[in-house]
């Protein structure tokens, strides 16, 4: 099979200084850039800034941050540079927080666009030759058109197969025998249990090798659940709609952190509530410059997302830093008898657990004033057909391992195969009915 490693070797492998200087260079035009935008020529003029103070990157922050309330309060149009017949394209965004916001292309933006997805794809050694099944919702949804597009420039086959309908997306995987998917995480899980309903094992009656997983946080151990099962190698694909969409950092083929395309996003990591840059390897809230947008340039954007920068240089000679796997978003933690806590370590724990089937989610109440953290598990076929002693101690058992990562002990609920609300949308991991009243059990 023909392999490309890199799509585009003068952009992925220029030494720290190019790089840097080619920041500084698209970071000034884009300054000037924002400008025209009706909503940062009023934000700019009300703290005294023109596109002339700013000098080079050493100004960035003289210069605000936009929030996704900013995007909001300027919906639709006020972030526009362009005239609206420049403009080809719009996504918007699925809306997970709250109301959508709107993105805009030209036509450049989607060629730029897809050239980050290129590399992508190369970078983790899919080519021409490959048979690539796009499992991601087409349509507003930025997933499915942003790694259509990438695929084709590559030059690789494309199935647009688009979220759902889980036998069909299997029957399709057999019939082309398709080597590389993308998927949400939570749907790669469910679509194990389809498997093994049509009788199908991957490793033996599919071709596949590789899997592009994202869009959702996940842990390390979900990624050796899906590499196991399907027998592929998963790269985590990290991006936002307001950054575009998929294609902002990316794993390369050694899988220990995402690249992210430094030439096209300006990254800062800062402290949610002070707001000031962290140092590298520490958590923080990611915060995204666009450097080669046209039709849509934003500014210091908030993405909410908690990360950090991996100290140090990757094997593969990039000089893109890498992130680490993103750990939520800041709104997912939540905190419960006086500890913070992210679902992604629940996930941990429960997904290492052979036991534990594909779905799970985290319910919490509040009973006689005390909040109780109850934890939904599916369980496995095989485990469901046990007997009721068995169930009592795997019970047990979960409980106690949560319990030693989390401090808390939260109460366990096994559930059948499938028992547990799972769509093809990114999946719900959260249910906090503590603010209501009257809400006892669940
Ligand atoms: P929405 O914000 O409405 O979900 P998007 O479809 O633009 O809209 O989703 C982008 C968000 O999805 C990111 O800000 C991030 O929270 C999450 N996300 C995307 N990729 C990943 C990933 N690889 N790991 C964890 N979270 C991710
Ligand atoms: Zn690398």
């Amino acid at each position: 099979m023909a392999q490309i490693k890199a799509w585009n070797p003068e952009r992925e492998f220029l030494t720290r200084d190019e790089l840097i200087n080619l920041q500084e260079e698209r970071f000034l035009k884009t300054v000037a850039r924002a400008w025209e935008s009706p909503f940062y020529r009023k934000k700019f003029s009300e703290l005294g800034l023109s596109p002339s103070d700013i000098k080079g990157l050493s100004d960035l922050s003289r210069l605000p941050f936009t929030t996704k309330d900013d995007l909001r309060s300027a919906y639709p149009y006020g972030f526009l540079t362009v005239s609206r017949d420049r403009l080809v394209r719009l996504h918007v965004s699925s809306g997970t927080t709250g109301r959508a916001t709107a993105v805009f292309y030209t036509r450049r933006d989607i060629d730029s666009w897809a050239e980050l997805m290129a590399r992508c794809f190369c970078m983790t050694g899919a080519g021409p030759g490959d048979v690539f099944q796009n499992m991601s919702g087409y349509g507003l949804f930025t997933g499915g058109l942003g790694f259509h597009y990438g695929a084709e420039k590559v030059g690789i086959l494309t199935i647009p197969s688009g979220a759902g309908n889980s036998k069909r997306q299997i029957q399709l995987m057999k019939d082309f025998g398709t080597t590389v998917i993308h998927v949400i995480p939570s749907y790669a899980l469910r679509l194990m249990d389809v498997c093994q309903e049509m009788g199908v094992n991957p490793r033996e009656d599919l071709n596949l090798r590789i899997g592009y997983l994202g869009a959702e946080p996940y842990s390390e151990e979900v990624r050796q659940r899906v590499q196991n099962f399907y027998g592929i190698r998963v790269y985590n694909s990290y991006g936002l709609s307001e950054m575009n969409g998929p294609g902002v950092a990316f794993e390369c083929l050694y899988q220990s952190g995402l690249h992210l395309w430094e030439d096209a996003y300006l990254m800062e990591v800062i402290d949610p509530d002070t707001l000031e840059p962290v140092p590298d390897g520490t958590i923080g809230e990611l915060v995204l410059t666009t450097l080669d947008r046209e039709g849509m340039p934003l500014i210091r954007y908030r993405t909410r997302d908690l990360t950090r920068i991996i100290p140090g240089q990757c094997p593969c000679g990039r000089p893109h830093r890498r992130i680490d796997r993103i750990q939520g978003r800041s709104d997912d933690m939540f905190i419960i008898k006086g500890v913070n806590i992210f679902p992604i370590q629940v996930e941990q724990v429960l997904m290492a657990i052979p036991e534990v089937g594909s779905n799970y989610r985290i319910v919490l109440t509040r009973e006689d004033n005390l909040d109780q953290m109850t934890v939904q598990v599916e369980v496995t076929d095989r485990v469901f057909i046990e007997d009721m002693r068995h169930l009592h101690k795997l019970r047990e058992k979960i409980a106690k391992e949560l319990k030693s990562e989390l401090l808390v002990t939260p109460r366990v609920e096994l559930v059948e195969p499938n028992g547990l609300p799972g769509g093809e949308g990114k999946a719900v991991r959260l249910i906090d009915l503590r603010g209501k009243s009257g809400e006892g059990g669940v």
